[in-house]
Formats: C-alpha cells, structure tokens, sequence
C-alpha cells in the first residue's frame, strides 16, 4: 500500500516563533524535527514554505515599490526560508530536497513534478520554494497547487495565533465560534481571508484537496495532526465538501 502523503504550508510568521520578523531558531528547529519525525513515522512529506516573516509584496507595493518587482522579492524570501528550513532538517537527520519554482539554481533544484513525486517515494522530505513562480499570488495559492499535483491526501495549513476559522474573529468578537467542519462552498461564500486566499481554495474544492487548518505553534502540532488527525472537537478546523458545523 502506498505511504500516506501530506503538503504541510509552513508560513512565514511560524518561523518567526515571537519575533516581529525574521526566523526564530527555536521556531524553525522545532517545525524542522517534527517534519522529520512524520517522516520517520512513515509519511510522505511535501512542505510549501511561504516568506511574510521576511517580505510581502502588497506591503512593498503600497510603499511604492513596483508591484510585479515586490512580488518577485517576496518569492525570493520563501527561498531563504527554504535553505533555513532545509538545513534545519538536515540537521534534524531528514533527508531533504529544496525544489523551486524560481530559477536559482546555484541554491535549489527547479520544481519539477515528476522529479518531486520521485524524491517524495524515495522517503525525501520535498520543500516547494518560490511561491508559483508568478508575482500577484501567494503561498496559499502555492501550497493548493502543489497539494493537488502531488497527489496529497490533505494540504495542513499551519497558523500562527489562531486554532482553527472562527465565525468571527475570537479577538474582536467574544460570540465567536470555531468550525470543527466547514464546506469549501461555505467558506468561499464567506470570504474567510483567515483560511487562505479564495483563489486557492477554489482550486481545492474543484480537486477536492480537504484542508485541515490548525495551530501551528502548539506542542506537537504537526505530528498530532498528521499522524494522528485533527482532534476537531479540541482544535483546527477540516474544510471539505462535508457539512458545515462549529465545534462542541
Ligand atoms: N509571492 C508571489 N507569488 C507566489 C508566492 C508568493 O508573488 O506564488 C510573493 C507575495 O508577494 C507574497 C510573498 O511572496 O507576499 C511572500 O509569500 P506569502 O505572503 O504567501 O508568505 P506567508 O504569508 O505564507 O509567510
């Protein structure tokens, strides 16, 4: 029987651990040994890492930087946390490859899809840098494409101060409740920003890529949800063509 194969989306500000930017060592060796250790657990592992710790081109753009250029720029920093994450999982004993979507190739192989299912049957941890490759998209769209084309079994998208998609936001509002199970028809109709772009999520529901949102800072996280499944009555949140239902 084939291994079960997951894209796990690690943001940018998951790296920055409490920092206002940047990348946090602890942040990163933590994500880094529990990556390896789903592995080990025998999970094929595709990781599509996102640069906002770093750079994002709309901040840039509304700052008057010519927006293609931005977005460019805002890629580049997906590739330095890349070789951070890379290293970190090297150093955590996972075998890694870094694929890009962009051409720099002194750093990382060029994305290739039937070279990235070979590196992820070989046992190989994949990390998707580069964003697409094309400016005025993020991450979010990166890591829906990749989920599909990879033939992944779910897409985790792991947040950063938050469990799960709320009614509305929990800080502002003291009504409000967490989606233990949402439809990708409902949460694009809501425009839940908090989830992922609508773009992307529209490539989800039309391939059918369940998404399990959850807290990417808690102990273990990653490891509890991919090897275990989401406990959705405690935390995350699953969006699928299932019925819409909130938690408890
Ligand atoms: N980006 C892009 N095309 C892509 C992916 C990313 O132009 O396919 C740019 C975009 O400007 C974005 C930046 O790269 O702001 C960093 O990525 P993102 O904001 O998605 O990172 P995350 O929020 O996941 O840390």
């Amino acid at each position: 029987m084939a291994s079960p194969r997951v894209v796990l989306k690690v943001s940018g500000e998951s790296l920055q651990g409490q920092r206002e930017s940047g990348i946090d060592p602890s942040a990163l060796n933590d994500i880094a040994r529990q990556i390896v250790e789903c592995r080990n657990l025998g999970v094929e592992m595709g990781v599509v890492v996102g640069g906002g710790n770093l750079f994002r081109g709309r901040l840039a753009a509304e700052l008057g930087m010519a927006e293609a250029t931005a977005h460019y720029a805002g890629m580049l920093a997906t590739v330095i946390n890349g070789l951070a994450l890379q290293d970190a999982i090297e150093a955590a004993g996972g075998e890694v490859r870094t694929m890009s979507a962009l051409q720099v190739r002194q750093v990382s192989e060029i994305f290739i899809r039937r070279r990235a299912l070979r590196h992820l049957e070989k046992g190989r941890i994949v990390l998707c840098v580069g964003g697409t490759g094309n400016p005025y998209v993020t991450t979010d769209t990166a890591a829906a494409l990749r989920g599909i084309e990879l033939d992944a079994h779910q897409l985790l998208m792991g947040k950063h101060g938050t469990d799960g998609v709320y009614t509305a936001d929990p800080a502002l509002d003291s009504t409000a409740a967490r989606y233990a199970q949402l439809n990708y028809r409902d949460a694009l109709q809501q425009n839940l920003g908090v989830l992922m772009d609508a773009s992307a999520l529209a490539l989800c529901e039309e391939h059918s890529l369940p998404i399990v949102v959850f807290n990417i800072e808690s102990a273990d996280a990653i490891v509890r949800t991919v090897i275990d499944g989401p406990d959705l009555e405690r935390a995350g949140t699953l969006v699928d063509h299932g019925e819409t239902r909130l938690a408890g």
